[in-house]
């Protein structure tokens, strides 16, 4: 009975899931506090006293227990609600007891709630650094308290002894990075015998956590190294022509790095599987047209994939031009491409007479097929599943080489753990000449003028994004909102001057598309919108993005709608609009976007600030699951573990000689000790 709670309310199946639910902190029983010394700031307490007034109140589900506690400084009430039975037998009037909890202050006096009591000198916790366990409501009814969880596993540990618990890391890596033996950190972080030792607990286990995570990645990272790909040996005469005599600007010193690293990627008969990081407006798109123009060299197809229609026809849009005088057969591939055109691409993609595809998810739907696709580039890929990535493998007869382009700084520890199989390419250079978005905080009251200012910037000839948020589980107030801003903005901008447009996830592909392109072509001069612009949209004539409710959106994702302007020689602005009160939190993030515009500082603030769970949409990923280790706080511990793991595959990449790592690994590691609890 008490087991099947444990599962359910913890998921403690085993002994080992036991050993591995750890105290989220300890407290120092050597301290008795005397009643007198109470301070409100203190939150657990122990104290040491005569009990006296036993009471039980209440029925069913409201009956309580209640008592006095006495010292020689004072006294205090101590209430329970669970286990009551079980305390009626243990507790008498007159008795001397330890009481430990969570002290509160009522009408002006003291109460301990659910204080755990022992009686001194009997099978005691006190004297020690106490772990204090995450419990549940229905395990405390069912007397499974912290302080019990802390006994089963205390009778768990005496029973363990070293070989139950044998060593999975190699001495040399214990000595390198100075580890505590797994018997004794799993021992130690329960009843530590000191902080030190607790410490030195705490990063062993971290490290094994992370260790395991790194691990896998080091595994795939090294499968992918074995995967033989498509030789592109040769620089020929489309990079050459196109490189020569096309080339609409200088390349920055970081586009040019890049293009290195990709082609020497690509040289060696390896499969190239290759992320590539550049914040908004970086020039990732002249990166990918060229690498695709040496597929083309090599004798290969390329397809670029944008996430959505949008995109890929913006895409098409800015490629094409790029690559007509050359000649270059281009062609546009989307769910809306139809009929007999449709017919046509899917015709010239097979004969190879159609060299570069670009397009959304339809170019690898299954009825696609490619001469001799070499090359596939994926941009925005954090909307890109892995299934969708591994459809792209059958496309060819070898797997194509892979450039992944994401706007999204990540920061390195997280990207270590999502995309740590991939190799990592970084733009990290604007183009030259490139005007800092002026950004502002600006909240209701300020309305109006904010509204005067972009009527003033589009009388200048420009362009403005007014952006609303767009939060799943109230689609239908979000909708009203944007209809409400949409009446509310039409005042500003009459409509026998001004042209408006308006994109939202309720319309048809079609329709929204038609209005996108409005504003694309300049026919329209606000665009109001949802977050449907937020990614790659490139307008360079807009130089206002007014984001509303601004303190609904996540820092990454400001940093994603501010990237829209900014695009042109003109000066841009990012008005962050948001309501007259704001918490902490939101005004501590306004604060952040109108200090920084580097992607990078803000991605690192906003995983500070939200944890690794909402961004992304990592939530669900295995790769950050951790019980103690925290991609944050722990990012050097990780590095290291980085380090460790790749030189690990690289001796050993069965792990043949370390099955308790592999079994660590694989999850599959469990002595015949490690047996269900019943
Ligand atoms: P992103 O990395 O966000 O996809 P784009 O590739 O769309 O950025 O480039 C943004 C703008 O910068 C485009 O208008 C592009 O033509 C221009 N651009 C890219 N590289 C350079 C460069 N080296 N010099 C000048 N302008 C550039
Ligand atoms: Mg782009």
């Amino acid at each position: 009975m008490r087991a099947s709670l444990l599962r359910l309310e913890l998921g403690i199946a085993t002994f080992s899931d036991l050993l591995q639910h750890y105290p989220y902190r300890y407290f120092d029983r050597r301290n008795i506090c005397p009643i007198a010394s109470l301070r409100p700031d203190m939150d657990y307490v122990q104290l040491a006293g005569t009990l006296t007034n036993i009471v039980e109140v209440g029925h069913g589900g409201k009956r309580r227990m209640e008592a006095l506690l006495y010292d020689s400084t004072g006294r205090i009430d101590l209430v329970w609600f669970g286990g009551i039975q079980w305390l009626k037998k243990m507790l008498h009037d007159g008795g001397n007891y330890y009481v430990f909890g969570k002290l509160s202050e009522f009408g002006g006096s003291w109460s301990l709630t659910q204080p755990e009591m022992e009686v001194p000198g009997e099978d005691t916790l006190a004297g020690q650094m106490q772990p204090m366990y995450n419990t549940t409501q229905k395990l405390l009814q069912r007397g499974l308290s912290n302080r019990s969880i802390g006994k089963l596993t205390q009778a768990l540990l005496q029973q363990l002894a070293p070989q139950d618990v044998p060593e999975i890391f190699p001495e040399p890596l214990l000595q390198q990075f100075d580890l505590m033996g797994r018997y004794e950190s799993f021992g130690t972080i329960h009843f530590p015998r000191s902080e030190e030792y607790l410490q030195a607990a705490i990063r062993r286990i971290k490290f094994e956590e992370l260790f395991a995570s790194q691990l896998v990645v080091a595994r795939a990272r090294q499968q992918h190294k074995q995967q033989p790909g498509y030789v592109f040996a040769r620089v020929g005469a489309y990079f050459n022509d196109f490189y020569q005599h096309h080339l609409p600007f200088e390349l920055t010193g970081a586009q040019k790095r890049v293009l290195k690293e990709i082609r020497q990627d690509t040289a060696h008969g390896q499969q190239m599987n290759r992320l590539l990081q550049g914040d908004v407006g970086s020039g990732k798109t002249i990166v990918a047209v060229m690498i695709a123009l040496l597929a083309l060299d090599n004798g290969f197809q390329a397809c670029i994939m944008a996430p959505t229609e949008i995109l890929a026809q913006q895409h098409f849009n800015s490629i094409a031009p790029l690559l007509a005088p050359m000649k270059v057969p281009v062609a546009l591939l989307t769910g809306s491409v139809k009929g007999k055109e449709r017919k046509q691409v899917l015709a010239g993609l097979a004969d190879g007479s159609i060299l570069i595809s670009v397009g959304t998810h339809a170019l690898i739907e299954d009825q696609v097929r490619y001469q001799r696709l070499g090359l596939a580039i994926i941009d925005e890929q954090h909307r890109f599943g892995v299934g969708q990535r591994s459809r792209l493998w059958k496309k060819s007869e070898l797997p194509p080489h892979i450039l992944v382009m994401t706007a999204t700084p990540i920061p390195r520890t997280l990207a270590m753990s999502l995309y740590g199989d991939l190799e990592v390419s970084v733009i990290d250079e604007l183009p030259p000449g490139r005007r800092e978005i002026r950004t502002v905080h600006r909240n209701e009251h300020h309305r109006t003028r904010v509204m005067e200012f972009v009527r003033q910037q589009i009388d200048q000839g420009r362009q403005a994004y007014i952006v609303y948020p767009l939060i799943e589980e109230s689609e239908k107030l979000d909708f009203e909102s944007l209809m409400a801003g949409y009446e509310q903005v039409k005042i500003f901008f009459p409509e026998h001057k001004y042209r408006i447009a308006m994109v939202h996830g309720r319309q048809e592909a079609g329709e929204r598309q038609r209005n996108m392109e409005r504003f694309v072509r300049g026919e329209a001069q606000v665009l109001v919108a949802t977050t449907v612009i937020e990614v790659g949209v490139n307008v360079p004539n807009a130089t206002v993005m007014v984001v509303e409710s601004a303190e609904r959106f996540g820092l990454s994702q400001l940093h994603q709608l501010r990237g829209r302007v900014g695009r042109g020689a003109e000066q841009s602005f990012c008005i962050l609009l948001t309501g007259n009160k704001l918490g902490d939190d939101s005004r501590l993030r306004m604060n952040i976007m109108v200090q920084t515009s580097n992607g990078f500082t803000i991605a690192e603030e906003d995983l500070r600030l939200r944890g690794p769970g909402d961004i992304y949409g990592t939530r669900q990923s295995g790769a950050l699951r951790f019980k103690l280790a925290d991609i944050v706080a722990d990012a050097t511990l990780m590095e290291q573990t980085r380090e460790a793991a790749q030189s690990l595959v690289a001796s050993d990449p069965g792990l043949q000689h370390y099955p308790g790592i592999r079994a660590l690994v694989e999850n599959t590691g469990q002595t015949p000790f490690w047996g269900k609890i019943s």
